[in-house]
């Protein structure tokens, strides 16, 4: 079998449950993978035939596909920020919203990480996307990640020696944590998705990833907002920042419950879809 005879093949299927130009970048992506073909070279070779070993490769990914498999967990990496994360079931897929978050805090920094100690804690750190990536771009500072699942930090740990970064990996519940040292920036981006929008929700991201990373009961969906927020109060250094990302719907509430416990320069920002996304604010 050729190239675009299998592209053919699957791409009604594909496209009934991605959409035509998902579905078209996700053949490519396995294709490109399995046959180790740039984009444009694939286009080019739709005549080449496929060898038995690539075929059953390629017709394995495929098939996880149709199940709705995130081709993130299928080839178990990531793209954020122009670095690769290992994935897997135990961490969210990193979101191109969390790195217009990463942006911002990079754009602050950087002009700042020239004194000593400037220290960062980044707060749920799931694949640890966003302390690697600080790492990356602002090496001059010191910056230590929470999760309270094992197994994430484990992910975790393993992406930071990947890019080459050290990072110092905590343990731990955020609703419980207590700790001395003081920060000059504290970074999240908690579960906080609420019951009532698991309908908005595609199945490949209800099925395949963590629910403990994505999720908040309605009665209380900032509880991890407020936790971090009391946290930040003790742990931030004079003029410290603290960053969330946040549900869009839950913008005023997250700005209101930060003005009640007196922080101050409160900004909220809109990320590339124009929804509420992202929160700074300074005690
Ligand atoms: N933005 C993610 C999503 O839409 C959720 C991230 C989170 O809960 N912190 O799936």
């Amino acid at each position: 079998m050729n190239i675009g005879a299998l592209e053919e093949q699957y791409k009604l299927e594909l496209m009934s449950l991605y959409g035509s130009e998902e579905a078209k970048w996700l053949f490519s992506l396995a294709a490109e993978q399995v046959l180790n073909l740039s984009r444009n070279k694939l286009m080019m070779l739709k005549d080449q035939e496929i060898s038995f070993i690539n075929l059953q490769k390629l017709l394995s990914i495929l098939n996880d596909l149709q199940i709705g498999k995130p081709i993130q967990h299928i080839l178990e990496e990531a793209h954020f920020y122009g670095l690769v994360f290992k994935v897997n079931e135990n961490v969210l897929i990193p979101r191109p919203e969390t790195e217009e978050l990463v942006e911002w805090i990079i754009s602050v920094c950087s002009s700042r990480t020239n004194v000593d100690d400037f220290k960062i804690l980044d707060i749920g750190t799931g694949s640890g996307c966003i302390p690697v990536t600080l790492k990356k771009y602002l090496p001059n500072t010191r910056i230590s990640t929470l999760d309270i699942s094992p197994e994430a930090i484990e992910v975790a740990k393993q992406n930071a020696l990947q890019v080459g970064v050290e990072i110092d990996f905590i343990t731990a519940n955020i609703l419980t944590f207590q700790y001395e040292e003081k920060f000059d920036v504290i970074v999240s981006n908690p579960p906080y998705i609420r019951d009532l929008e698991k309908g908005e929700m595609r199945d490949n991201v209800l099925l395949h990833e963590p629910h403990l990373a994505l999720f908040v009961r309605d009665e209380n969906p900032l509880i991890f907002y407020k936790a971090i927020a009391d946290f930040a109060k003790t742990n931030l250094k004079p003029k410290g920042q603290l960053y969330f990302e946040i549900n869009e719907y839950l913008g005023e509430e997250t700005i209101e419950m930060l003005k009640d416990k007196d922080f101050v320069n409160i900004e909220l920002r809109k990320d590339m879809q124009g929804k509420d996304r992202m929160i700074r604010a300074r005690i």
